[in-house]
């Protein structure tokens, strides 16, 4: 039992190396993993839909033989979970909704094309809140997922499957979706990175949408090496996306160095330390500001006072957008269906929607629409949209002068399973730190900070436009000095090698 991980415990570029000298090695890899999901998934349910280890062997042969006569893939032979989120040919995707309960996407997103192209092999979908909304992997029409480091305990959401798959070692990275902190969030609570990358840097084809303007796919990964791999292969312009920015290909694997690119100056955010942050989060967030110091960068405090305003902001711009979006679920081209013939469309139509959709998706898309409404627009909508300009410009004036933002990643350890759900203010409030970046559209990351009480805590740095460098830099200088490195949280410790 102890040998399960025997090669999973290495990096993904070690793996990958490893697999270029042996291939053999590929199957072993997938066996190996295979055995910690058989131990592991029933506890923590990472995911909807598990590909059968035939499937995922016949993937891996012919990756196998493509090593064999030569083929470099970046990603050859990794194992990677995507959230249910992202569209996969063939392979059910549901956005964890009983609306998309028997989906078949008919086409791959792009981000699933690049990875295969790389030699990457998709492992299964993973839990995550219905539609992205949630913080917690609670809302998911099928079962909550459990946190590795304490069952009882959420992994943060929406991308919890994602997170908890790749922290419980059942996938070597995985993609998140984040629209307000869906890969933060779970990426903290579960001691993993996870990284939001600007705006239009990651194709959204093929990303079921939410909140249109404010999401991104992501990488999450055990270890800020594999995070940056992950990202360089996913990143790039898209002509099928309309969003997608036009840059040039980025290897972020190079700004792996211990030695810093420049001197950073990094700017905490008052607002975000001042009130309503635990103790051990503000702890373990000190250490990191007083290792960063004595790296030699520069940290200073800065009053961002707009940024109160960033979570209702944030609720208002994703609701409006989630009631337009989802108002293409309607049971006929695909889905949740109900009889139709011989009834009014509006019945049909709105049997559909009550019984696809869960609670919280409903809630959002009678809150979205009336934030539309004419009389309220101008109230709402509007308003929240000036908020977001001048958040942008407050940004946009700190990045005059720092390198990057540094804040916690979420006000507090993972609450118990069951604790906020019904508290929506609650709920809503884990996510006070991770949305603004969402709004402004710059690049974002949390990491591991310390361990407290068994439990990670997570800390973030917000860059520039395209800074994902930057980030990765320090984020990989601030994991050699922590050593908060694939951490092993309790329910695989059985199975690590002694
Ligand atoms: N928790 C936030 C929400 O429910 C963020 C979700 C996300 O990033 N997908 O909207």
């Amino acid at each position: 039992m102890i040998y399960l991980m025997k090669l999973l415990r290495n990096d993904a570029v070690e793996l990958v190396k490893l697999f270029q000298s042996d291939p053999n090695l590929i199957d072993e890899y997938v066996m190996e993993t295979y055995e910690v999901i058989d131990e592991v998934e029933d506890l923590i349910k990472s995911y909807i839909t598990l590909r059968p280890l035939d499937d995922v062997l016949r993937d891996c042969r012919e990756v196998r033989e493509r090593v064999r006569k030569g083929f470099k893939g970046r990603l050859a032979g990794l194992l990677i979970a995507v959230k249910d989120v992202i569209v996969t040919k063939n392979l059910r995707t549901t956005c964890a909704s009983k609306t998309l309960i028997d989906f078949l996407p008919p086409y791959n997103a792009t981000v699933i094309d690049r990875i295969t192209a790389e030699g990457g092999i998709i492992v299964g979908k993973t839990n995550m809140d219905e539609f992205a909304m949630g913080s917690t992997t609670e809302n998911s029409f099928f079962f909550p997922t459990h946190n590795p480091w304490d069952l009882s305990r959420v992994p943060g959401g929406s991308s919890g499957g994602s997170a908890t798959a790749v922290s419980a070692y059942e996938a070597t990275m995985a993609l998140g979706s984040d629209t307000g902190g869906s890969i933060r969030l779970p990426a903290a609570y579960t001691g993993i990175s996870g990284l939001k990358p600007t705006y239009g840097l990651v194709s959204r084809y093929g990303l079921i949408s939410y909140g249109t303007s404010l999401e991104q796919i992501g990488p999450m990964a055990r270890n800020v090496g594999d995070l940056a791999l992950l990202l360089s292969v996913i990143a790039g312009h898209d002509p099928r996306d309309s969003t997608s920015l036009y840059v040039d290909e980025v290897d972020y694997t190079r700004f792996l160095r211990l030695t810093p690119i420049k001197n950073y100056k990094i700017a905490v955010i008052r607002e975000c330390i001042e009130e309503g942050v635990d103790k051990a989060v503000l702890t373990s967030l000190n250490r990191s500001i007083y290792l960063l110091e004595s790296e030699g960068f520069e940290i200073s405090e800065v009053s961002i006072p707009a940024i109160k305003y960033a979570l209702p902001t944030y609720y208002i711009i994703a609701m409006a957008e989630a009631s337009s979006n989802l108002a293409r679920y309607d049971g006929v081209r695909y889905g949740y269906h109900v009889r139709v013939e011989d009834r009014l469309w509006d019945e049909a139509y709105s049997e559909v929607r009550s019984n696809g959709f869960g609670i919280e998706v409903k809630k959002r898309i009678l809150l979205g629409t009336f934030v539309l409404s004419a009389g309220y627009y101008d109230q709402y909508y509007l308003k929240a949209s000036k908020v977001r300009k001048l958040l942008y410009d407050e940004f946009l004036k700190i990045f005059n002068q720092y390198d990057v933002v540094l804040t916690p990643t979420a006000p507090s350890l993972p609450p118990k399973i069951g604790e906020v759900i019904t508290d929506p203010m609650k709920l809503y409030l884990s996510d006070i730190y991770v949305c603004t970046a969402n709004l402004v559209g710059l690049p974002a990351i949390s990491i591991p900070a310390g361990i407290v009480d068994d439990m990670p805590v997570g800390i973030q740095l917000i860059g520039p436009k395209l800074g994902e460098g930057t980030l990765i830099n320090i984020a990989y200088i601030h994991e050699f000095k922590t050593g908060l490195k694939n951490l092993t949280p309790t329910v695989v410790r059985p199975y690590v090698q002694s």
